[in-house]
Protein backbone atom coordinates (compact mmCIF):
# COMPACT_ATOMS: atom_id res chain seq x y z
CA UNK A 1 0.00 0.00 0.00
CA UNK A 2 1.38 3.33 -0.67
CA UNK A 3 2.02 5.89 2.12
CA UNK A 4 1.38 9.65 2.40
CA UNK A 5 2.34 11.25 4.91
CA UNK A 6 0.39 14.76 6.30
CA UNK A 7 2.80 17.23 8.18
CA UNK A 8 0.24 20.15 9.13
CA UNK A 9 -1.76 21.58 12.09
CA UNK A 10 -5.01 19.52 14.29
CA UNK A 11 -8.47 20.58 13.47
CA UNK A 12 -10.76 19.27 16.37
CA UNK A 13 -13.78 20.33 14.17
CA UNK A 14 -12.75 17.57 11.88
CA UNK A 15 -12.76 20.05 8.75
CA UNK A 16 -9.15 20.67 7.93
CA UNK A 17 -5.85 19.99 8.95
CA UNK A 18 -4.29 16.68 9.57
CA UNK A 19 -8.21 15.24 10.59
CA UNK A 20 -9.57 16.04 7.47
CA UNK A 21 -6.14 14.93 5.26
CA UNK A 22 -6.26 11.96 7.03
CA UNK A 23 -9.74 11.00 5.81
CA UNK A 24 -8.77 11.95 2.30
CA UNK A 25 -5.74 9.73 2.21
CA UNK A 26 -8.26 6.77 3.41
CA UNK A 27 -10.67 7.95 0.49
CA UNK A 28 -7.76 7.25 -2.06
CA UNK A 29 -6.54 4.21 -0.95
CA UNK A 30 -3.30 5.40 0.68
CA UNK A 31 -2.37 4.59 3.87
CA UNK A 32 -2.06 7.67 6.16
CA UNK A 33 1.10 8.69 8.16
CA UNK A 34 1.22 12.08 10.37
CA UNK A 35 2.94 14.58 12.32
CA UNK A 36 0.92 17.45 14.57
CA UNK A 37 3.15 20.65 13.56
CA UNK A 38 1.08 23.15 15.48
CA UNK A 39 -2.75 22.79 17.47
CA UNK A 40 -5.92 24.85 16.88
CA UNK A 41 -9.04 25.01 18.65
CA UNK A 42 -11.65 25.82 16.11
CA UNK A 43 -14.69 25.26 14.76
CA UNK A 44 -16.53 25.59 11.34
CA UNK A 45 -17.12 28.95 12.41
CA UNK A 46 -13.82 30.18 13.28
CA UNK A 47 -10.24 29.93 15.19
CA UNK A 48 -10.16 30.53 19.15
CA UNK A 49 -6.54 29.71 19.09
CA UNK A 50 -3.47 28.41 18.01
CA UNK A 51 -0.21 26.78 19.64
CA UNK A 52 3.06 25.90 17.80
CA UNK A 53 4.49 22.37 18.45
CA UNK A 54 8.14 22.83 19.73
CA UNK A 55 9.98 22.58 16.73
CA UNK A 56 12.63 19.69 18.61
CA UNK A 57 8.99 17.57 19.11
CA UNK A 58 8.26 17.87 15.58
CA UNK A 59 11.60 16.85 14.36
CA UNK A 60 11.35 13.34 16.84
CA UNK A 61 7.76 12.94 15.74
CA UNK A 62 9.10 12.93 11.52
CA UNK A 63 12.08 10.73 12.84
CA UNK A 64 10.59 8.35 14.76
CA UNK A 65 7.63 7.75 11.51
CA UNK A 66 10.41 7.77 8.81
CA UNK A 67 13.03 5.69 11.24
CA UNK A 68 9.67 2.53 9.49
CA UNK A 69 7.90 4.00 6.94
CA UNK A 70 9.46 6.13 4.28
CA UNK A 71 6.18 7.75 2.72
CA UNK A 72 5.20 7.92 -1.26
CA UNK A 73 4.35 11.53 -1.18
CA UNK A 74 4.19 14.12 1.66
CA UNK A 75 1.54 17.19 2.30
CA UNK A 76 2.60 19.96 3.76
CA UNK A 77 -0.10 22.64 5.56
CA UNK A 78 -0.22 24.68 8.88
CA UNK A 79 3.65 24.69 10.06
CA UNK A 80 2.76 28.27 12.21
CA UNK A 81 6.35 28.85 13.01
CA UNK A 82 9.37 29.39 11.39
CA UNK A 83 11.59 26.88 13.64
CA UNK A 84 9.45 24.58 12.32
CA UNK A 85 9.88 26.07 8.79
CA UNK A 86 13.52 25.06 9.36
CA UNK A 87 12.81 21.39 10.89
CA UNK A 88 10.65 20.50 7.59
CA UNK A 89 13.62 21.91 5.27
CA UNK A 90 16.22 19.58 7.06
CA UNK A 91 14.23 16.35 7.50
CA UNK A 92 13.04 16.86 3.44
CA UNK A 93 16.72 17.22 2.81
CA UNK A 94 17.83 14.56 5.30
CA UNK A 95 15.55 11.69 4.04
CA UNK A 96 15.45 13.15 0.14
CA UNK A 97 11.93 13.09 -0.09
CA UNK A 98 10.12 13.17 -2.73
CA UNK A 99 6.03 14.09 -4.35
CA UNK A 100 6.25 16.87 -2.10
CA UNK A 101 2.71 18.64 -1.73
CA UNK A 102 2.78 21.69 0.06
CA UNK A 103 -0.13 24.31 0.87
CA UNK A 104 1.12 27.57 1.95
CA UNK A 105 -1.33 28.20 4.43
CA UNK A 106 -1.28 31.71 5.93
CA UNK A 107 -4.13 32.97 7.28
CA UNK A 108 -7.56 30.85 7.76
CA UNK A 109 -10.63 32.15 5.53
CA UNK A 110 -12.37 33.37 9.10
CA UNK A 111 -9.12 35.81 8.96
CA UNK A 112 -7.30 34.23 11.58
CA UNK A 113 -3.34 34.00 11.33
CA UNK A 114 -2.05 30.66 10.78
CA UNK A 115 1.48 31.65 9.87
CA UNK A 116 4.00 33.68 12.53
CA UNK A 117 5.60 36.75 10.81
CA UNK A 118 8.31 35.55 9.11
CA UNK A 119 6.92 31.87 8.12
CA UNK A 120 5.42 32.80 4.20
CA UNK A 121 9.09 34.36 3.11
CA UNK A 122 11.01 31.36 4.59
CA UNK A 123 8.81 28.56 3.46
CA UNK A 124 9.34 30.26 0.13
CA UNK A 125 13.67 30.01 0.69
CA UNK A 126 13.94 26.57 2.20
CA UNK A 127 10.68 24.57 1.56
CA UNK A 128 9.40 25.86 -1.96
CA UNK A 129 12.75 24.57 -3.71
CA UNK A 130 11.63 21.33 -2.85
CA UNK A 131 8.00 20.78 -3.86
CA UNK A 132 6.57 19.26 -6.81
CA UNK A 133 3.56 21.25 -6.38
CA UNK A 134 2.57 24.22 -4.21
CA UNK A 135 -1.09 25.37 -3.95
CA UNK A 136 -1.76 28.71 -2.80
CA UNK A 137 -4.76 30.65 -3.09
CA UNK A 138 -4.93 34.46 -4.31
CA UNK A 139 -4.23 35.74 -1.16
CA UNK A 140 -1.09 33.28 -0.27
CA UNK A 141 0.28 33.71 -4.05
CA UNK A 142 0.18 37.77 -3.69
CA UNK A 143 2.17 37.27 -0.24
CA UNK A 144 4.54 34.68 -1.69
CA UNK A 145 5.25 36.27 -4.83
CA UNK A 146 5.29 39.89 -3.04
CA UNK A 147 2.96 41.43 -5.51
CA UNK A 148 -0.67 42.72 -5.66
CA UNK A 149 -2.94 40.08 -7.90
CA UNK A 150 -5.89 41.94 -9.34
CA UNK A 151 -6.46 40.69 -12.59
CA UNK A 152 -5.84 37.91 -14.72
CA UNK A 153 -2.70 39.09 -15.80
CA UNK A 154 -1.20 39.96 -12.34
CA UNK A 155 -2.14 36.05 -11.82
CA UNK A 156 -0.32 34.32 -14.87
CA UNK A 157 2.57 36.81 -13.51
CA UNK A 158 3.00 35.64 -9.73
CA UNK A 159 2.56 31.96 -11.10
CA UNK A 160 5.65 32.91 -13.16
CA UNK A 161 7.13 34.19 -9.65
CA UNK A 162 6.34 31.55 -8.05
CA UNK A 163 7.49 28.72 -10.44
CA UNK A 164 11.10 30.54 -10.24
CA UNK A 165 11.42 29.63 -6.58
CA UNK A 166 11.98 25.89 -7.90
CA UNK A 167 8.52 24.06 -7.49
CA UNK A 168 7.55 21.93 -10.57
CA UNK A 169 4.00 23.12 -10.79
CA UNK A 170 2.29 25.86 -9.06
CA UNK A 171 -1.28 25.61 -8.50
CA UNK A 172 -3.17 28.79 -7.46
CA UNK A 173 -6.57 27.62 -6.20
CA UNK A 174 -9.28 30.40 -7.77
CA UNK A 175 -12.17 29.88 -4.98
CA UNK A 176 -12.01 33.04 -3.78
CA UNK A 177 -12.38 34.75 -6.59
CA UNK A 178 -15.76 36.23 -7.39
CA UNK A 179 -17.81 34.12 -10.22
CA UNK A 180 -15.52 31.42 -11.17
CA UNK A 181 -13.66 28.76 -9.25
CA UNK A 182 -10.73 28.46 -11.89
CA UNK A 183 -7.28 27.42 -10.83
CA UNK A 184 -4.49 28.34 -12.63
CA UNK A 185 -1.59 25.53 -13.38
CA UNK A 186 2.01 26.61 -14.44
CA UNK A 187 4.79 24.26 -14.86
CA UNK A 188 5.92 26.26 -17.50
CA UNK A 189 3.15 26.41 -19.65
CA UNK A 190 -0.35 27.28 -18.32
CA UNK A 191 -3.35 25.27 -18.06
CA UNK A 192 -6.79 25.74 -16.40
CA UNK A 193 -8.58 23.32 -13.73
CA UNK A 194 -12.79 24.86 -14.13
CA UNK A 195 -14.77 24.15 -11.56
CA UNK A 196 -18.24 25.29 -10.69
CA UNK A 197 -19.22 28.05 -7.80
CA UNK A 198 -21.46 26.77 -5.22
CA UNK A 199 -22.71 29.06 -3.10
CA UNK A 200 -21.75 29.15 0.45
CA UNK A 201 -17.88 29.01 2.28
CA UNK A 202 -16.24 26.31 2.73
CA UNK A 203 -13.79 25.31 5.34
CA UNK A 204 -10.68 22.93 4.42
CA UNK A 205 -10.86 23.09 1.35
CA UNK A 206 -6.61 24.18 0.53
CA UNK A 207 -6.51 21.14 2.47
CA UNK A 208 -8.57 18.46 1.26
CA UNK A 209 -6.93 20.05 -2.22
CA UNK A 210 -3.91 19.42 -1.38
CA UNK A 211 -4.00 15.76 0.44
CA UNK A 212 -5.95 14.67 -3.03
CA UNK A 213 -3.33 15.72 -4.80
CA UNK A 214 -0.55 13.97 -2.59
CA UNK A 215 -2.44 10.95 -2.31
CA UNK A 216 -2.40 10.72 -6.10
CA UNK A 217 0.89 11.65 -6.88
CA UNK A 218 1.76 8.62 -4.09
CA UNK A 219 -0.13 6.14 -6.67
CA UNK A 220 2.29 7.04 -9.68
CA UNK A 221 0.14 9.99 -11.45
CA UNK A 222 1.80 12.72 -13.12
CA UNK A 223 1.60 16.30 -11.37
CA UNK A 224 -0.78 17.36 -14.59
CA UNK A 225 -2.96 14.07 -14.15
CA UNK A 226 -3.14 14.56 -10.33
CA UNK A 227 -4.15 18.46 -11.09
CA UNK A 228 -6.70 17.52 -13.15
CA UNK A 229 -8.41 14.12 -10.91
CA UNK A 230 -7.59 16.36 -7.85
CA UNK A 231 -9.62 19.15 -8.92
CA UNK A 232 -12.62 16.59 -10.18
CA UNK A 233 -12.52 15.45 -6.52
CA UNK A 234 -13.09 18.68 -4.97
CA UNK A 235 -15.65 19.02 -8.02
CA UNK A 236 -18.08 16.13 -6.35
CA UNK A 237 -16.62 17.11 -2.73
CA UNK A 238 -18.24 20.38 -2.83
CA UNK A 239 -21.49 19.01 -3.71
CA UNK A 240 -21.45 16.00 -0.69
CA UNK A 241 -20.54 18.99 1.88
CA UNK A 242 -23.26 20.15 5.10
CA UNK A 243 -23.30 22.83 7.67
CA UNK A 244 -23.70 22.71 11.21
CA UNK A 245 -26.12 24.84 11.32
CA UNK A 246 -23.70 27.94 12.06
CA UNK A 247 -20.43 28.57 10.33
CA UNK A 248 -18.93 27.40 6.97
CA UNK A 249 -19.60 24.39 5.30
CA UNK A 250 -17.64 21.12 6.05
CA UNK A 251 -16.42 18.23 3.49
CA UNK A 252 -18.49 14.89 4.40
CA UNK A 253 -17.88 13.21 1.18
N1 LIG B 1 -6.95 24.97 10.40
C1 LIG B 1 -5.93 24.23 9.99
C2 LIG B 1 -5.28 23.32 10.96
C3 LIG B 1 -5.51 24.29 8.67
O1 LIG B 1 -4.48 23.57 8.26
C4 LIG B 1 -6.17 25.14 7.76
C5 LIG B 1 -5.74 25.13 6.38
O2 LIG B 1 -5.63 26.02 5.64
C6 LIG B 1 -7.22 25.91 8.20
C7 LIG B 1 -7.59 25.80 9.53
C8 LIG B 1 -7.91 26.88 7.35
O3 LIG B 1 -9.14 26.43 6.99
P1 LIG B 1 -10.12 27.34 6.16
O4 LIG B 1 -9.39 28.53 5.71
O5 LIG B 1 -10.53 26.50 5.01
O6 LIG B 1 -11.25 27.65 7.06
Amino acid sequence: MKKVMTIAGSDPSGGAGIQQDLKVFYLFGVYGLSAVAALTAQNSSGVAEVMAVESSFLRKQINVVLRESVPDATKIGMLLSTDNVRVIAAMIKKNRLRNIVLDPVIRSSSGRMLAETGVPQLMREIIVPYCTVITPNIYEASVLSGMDIITDSDLAKAAIILKGFGPEQVIITGGHRAGSAVDIVYDGTFSYLKGQKLPGEYHGTGCVFSSALASLLALGFDAPTAARRAKSFMNRSFRKSFSTGTGMRLFSF
